[in-house]
């Protein structure tokens, strides 16, 4: 199936473009990027351009940043074509509920993606879990704004969700490994005094479970979330990719690199089966701290 790919920046080319490359399903048929490229593919710099001229392409995958998502995935499912979105799906929720009742009025696909719900030990998590009573848990996710995300401006801007851009992927792990749902109690968000968006976040959930997130950290990076159950011990790291039971190493694989070929696999089977995937639990996890959360400010942060 063809398939065009909009935003080529850095996660289209660390990850869109080497899944596709190997992908069985799919064929990067054009990109859409005002300064990006991809070598030996076609490229356009306006979206209505390539809908227009490539009538065969019948799936398309934004990688762009939140703000600028929604007229783009607005322009495709008008068009009539599939939609793939990377995390978060959108700025607000109630764009992401516009995008999924104008996919089921078109009758195309829409997939909002959370990649680190793919990592290799999220589902054995789960399978632990289930059944389980949790009594308390801690989500540690500590990383360097400044590798992730290079002179990414746009991240804190208001709508950019600062810290929550890679905090979100641990409520998306969260909220899929939990045999129950959360809803948050309280929340500390810390905002640069030149920023829109946080750079840092507490978070504490009436469940017991407590979140920690820093985009400030230098040297080892931590995606760490660990709980305590009735049945044992059981600890996440490195974003759900290895997974500990009681401390011992129990399962995974300490690399990132399945998670995208995962979520085009998944792509491939809504699209044949004629289905969608929106799962929002995690955004609203983090629009309820921007709703309930105390703001402090902090000193200036510059990339
Ligand atoms: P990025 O490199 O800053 O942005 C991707 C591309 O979007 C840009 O290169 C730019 O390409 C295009 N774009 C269009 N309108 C834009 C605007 N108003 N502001 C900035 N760029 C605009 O960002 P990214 O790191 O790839 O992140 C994109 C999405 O992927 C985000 O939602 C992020 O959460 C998610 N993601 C990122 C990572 C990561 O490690 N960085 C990991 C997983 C998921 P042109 O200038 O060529 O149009």
């Amino acid at each position: 199936m063809k398939l065009a790919l909009v935003g080529i920046g850095k996660i289209a080319l660390d990850q869109h473009v080497p899944a596709l490359a190997d992908s069985p399903d799919w064929d990067l048929a054009a990109t859409v990027s005002r300064q990006g490229r991809v070598e030996g593919v076609e490229a356009f710099t306006r979206i209505e351009d390539m809908l227009a001229a490539r009538p065969e392409i019948g799936t398309v995958s934004l990688c762009l940043p939140p703000l600028p998502r929604f007229a783009a995935a607005q322009a495709v499912l008008r068009a009539g074509r599939h939609l793939m979105l990377e995390k978060p799906p959108g700025a607000t929720l109630a764009e992401v509920h516009a995008l999924a009742d104008l996919a089921a009025a078109q009758g195309v696909s829409l997939y909002a993606t959370w990649h680190s719900r793919m990592a290799h030990a999220v589902a054995a998590a789960k399978r632990w879990l289930a059944g389980g009573t949790i009594r308390e848990g801690r989500i540690i996710w500590h990383e360097d704004v400044r590798k992730w995300h290079p002179g990414q401006d746009w991240i804190f801007e208001a709508g950019g969700m600062g810290v929550f851009d890679p905090g979100i992927n641990a409520l998306s792990i969260l909220t899929e490994i939990l045999p129950m749902p959360v809803h948050l109690a309280e929340a500390d968000l810390d905002f640069p005094a030149n920023r829109q968006a946080p750079i840092a976040a507490r978070l504490d959930f009436a469940q017991g479970i407590s979140a920690d997130f820093d985009f400030r950290q230098e040297g080892r990076q931590t995606w760490d979330m660990e709980f305590v159950t009735d049945a044992g011990r059981l600890a996440l790291r490195m974003g759900g990719n290895l997974l500990e039971i009681d401390g011992a190493a129990a399962g995974g694989e300490d690399s990132i690199m399945g998670e995208y070929p995962a979520l085009y696999a998944q792509m491939a089977r809504l699209v044949r089966a004629g289905a969608s995937e929106v799962d929002l639990a995690p955004m609203v996890l983090v629009a309820d701290a921007f709703t309930l959360g105390r703001r402090n400010t902090v000193e200036a942060f510059e990339f």
